[in-house]
């Protein structure tokens, strides 16, 4: 067969060669060590949470190194793709703190745009690329033309999913997939010229030249010394409307661009032998690969499982109307990433998770679980060292959006918010009532009796009368300037009076003698004040609501029992 016959025949109008392109796309000059990563969506939905997970890890990689992270849109496949999905990817991520340095960005218009020396970043405006090292490949006699018609191939497609159900004689399929394949390879020039006279679609397929029952070496940087099966399938490379697969399209793309780490998932890890073979076809330095495996959840049955489109948690715009502060899931992802986090953050709790040294050794190989519970506490700790001040705007930018009444309540009055917030903030031990800003109105919407409610009765337990005298009594001798101990003194001392211990230790010592501590006083007054059984600290509540309110919600309790 004469390639270079072939090769013009199927691509006249190439006339640039790869070395054109090579001189177009320079190798980088960045510092020894720095690595090049990139995040290659398909324009096709949302982020995903597993979809932010290796993107981190590309943009730890790349930022910790002195490298470069930049945004490539896989947009080869037209039918699937959602309008303006790839704006709100960017947008999305950049949340999360995710920024690239390079690659497609959002222009000022809004739209996206290219920035940098790489582009296009978008694989559909590089089309003319593809099909040089296409041509190329022909005259190599590496990849050839296959005139079956796309209706052709579904039927085959049909046929060989129906066999597949039946036949479980794995060798025989393997013989006819061969069978198949070679009568492919076999063409003669004239019948392409008569083809291409007939204007007959084609697809490229590469000539595969692997054994499988041979095994290539490779070490993935998460997974670890590995051994793959050689391709033996004579994979589509571009397809009949001159698009290119995933496949030839990441070694192109990812030669030229200068990846150094490819992170992607490990879906990917079964066509791992198709992109080692092509990266070789091509003359390409093959990149380092990092395969993640994927984010599991556990089911109702306790039984890990895929963490699926669908399920909660999955779709990163839906954190924010949880009330989810986007530094709060960086850091959980981050415990996710790394088995050393955690130890990391106790040791070092101011600074940013920018600081961590990121170590690939440290990563799950086999999947991380997603866990609500954990991501909580994650975020609790992370929202205890926040400012009052910060909490504040924080929790009022969110109920503005998703709780209008709430956020007008809270800006109407940002002092007193700010007050309520500062309680247990600050010092070693901060309070951690608030894992999202949805947790702020059941915490302390009592301070606005807009939703103030008593969340129980007392417990039967104990007298009525006794109640309602305690809290008499309090109403009497409260003083808003009173120092706390001086505040707590005069409970004590009212508990004592009605027959309520105010030493623990005596109590324990003998509670039949008494008909309850100072905790059940503190209790009852707590429930007038605040509606609730747990309330932050009851000191600082009384302060903030101050004298008339307090005093105003304890005579309405005594009127209501
Ligand atoms: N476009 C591919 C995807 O959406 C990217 C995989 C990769 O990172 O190479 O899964």
């Amino acid at each position: 067969m004469d390639y270079q016959k072939l090769a013009e025949l199927l691509y006249k109008d190439v006339s640039k060669t790869p070395a054109d392109i090579e001189a177009e796309f320079p190798p980088r000059s960045l510092p020894e060590g720095a690595k090049v990563t990139r995040f290659a969506p398909s324009p096709t939905g949302f982020v995903h949470f597993g979809g932010l997970f290796p993107t981190t890890v590309a943009e730890r990689l790349a930022h910790q190194s002195g490298g470069v992270l930049y945004l490539r849109i896989e947009d080869t496949d037209a039918k699937r793709e959602v309008p303006g999905a790839a704006e709100a990817l960017i947008r999305t991520l950049a949340t999360y703190g995710i920024n690239f340095d390079e690659g497609a960005i959002i222009g000022e218009n809004g739209k996206i745009t290219d920035k940098g020396a790489y582009g296009p970043y978008k694989q559909s405006l590089r089309g003319d690329i593809y099909h040089v090292f296409a041509k190329q490949l022909v005259k190599e006699g590496k990849a050839y033309p296959c005139f079956t018609t796309e209706e052709e191939l579904e039927e085959l497609n049909k046929q060989n999913k129906k066999e597949e159900i039946k036949n479980t004689d794995w060798q025989a399929e393997a013989e006819a997939r061969r069978k198949e394949m070679l009568e492919r390879r076999n063409f003669t020039i004239e019948e392409v010229e008569a083809h291409l006279a007939a204007g007959d679609p084609f697809v490229l397929r590469i000539l595969a030249d692997g054994d499988p029952d041979k095994k290539v070496k490779f070490t993935d940087l998460v997974k670890g010394n590995m051994e793959i099966p050689e391709n033996d399938e004579d994979f589509v490379l571009l397809k009949s409307d001159g698009i290119p697969t995933y496949h030839f399209a990441h070694a192109v793309d990812d030669h030229l661009m200068g990846t150094t780490h490819v992170i992607r998932g490990e879906e990917w890890l079964p066509s791992l032998a198709k992109h080692l073979q092509l990266f070789r076809y091509l003359g390409f330095k093959t990149p380092k690969y990092m395969h993640i495996a994927q984010i599991m959840k556990l089911d109702e049955n306790g039984n890990k499982k895929k963490l699926s489109k669908r399920d909660m948690g999955a779709n990163m715009d839906d954190y924010t109307e949880m009330g989810y502060c986007p530094e709060a899931v960086c850091e959980y992802v981050m415990t996710l990433l790394n088995s050393n986090y955690e130890e990391w953050r106790m040791q070092n709790p101011d600074k940013s998770y920018t600081e961590f040294p990121f170590n690939i050794k440290k990563m799950s190989v086999s999947g991380c679980l997603f866990d609500f519970n954990k991501l909580n506490d994650v975020s609790k700790n992370v929202i205890s060292k926040m400012s009052a001040e910060d909490v504040t705007e924080k929790v009022s930018a969110w109920a503005t959006k998703f709780d209008a009444e709430f956020g007008e309540l809270l800006l109407a009055d940002k002092d007193y918010a700010e007050k309520i917030f500062a309680i247990g903030r600050g010092g070693k031990k901060p309070r951690k009532d608030l894992a999202t800003w949805k947790d702020a109105k059941p915490y302390m919407g009592f301070f606005y009796d807009k939703y103030f409610e008593i969340e129980a009765p007392y417990p039967e337990s104990f007298e009525k009368e006794d109640i309602k005298a305690i809290l008499s009594d309090f109403n009497d001798a409260f003083d808003a300037s009173d120092d706390m101990n001086v505040w707590f003194d005069k409970i004590k001392a009212i508990g004592e009076k009605y027959g309520y211990a105010s030493d623990m230790k005596a109590y324990k010592a003998s509670p039949e003698s008494f008909k309850g501590n100072v905790a059940d006083v503190s209790m009852f007054i707590r429930l007038a004040v605040t509606g609730k059984i747990n309330s932050p600290d009851m000191y600082s509540v009384m302060q903030i609501l101050g004298k008339e309110k307090v005093c105003e919600r304890i005579a309405k309790m005594i009127a209501s029992l």
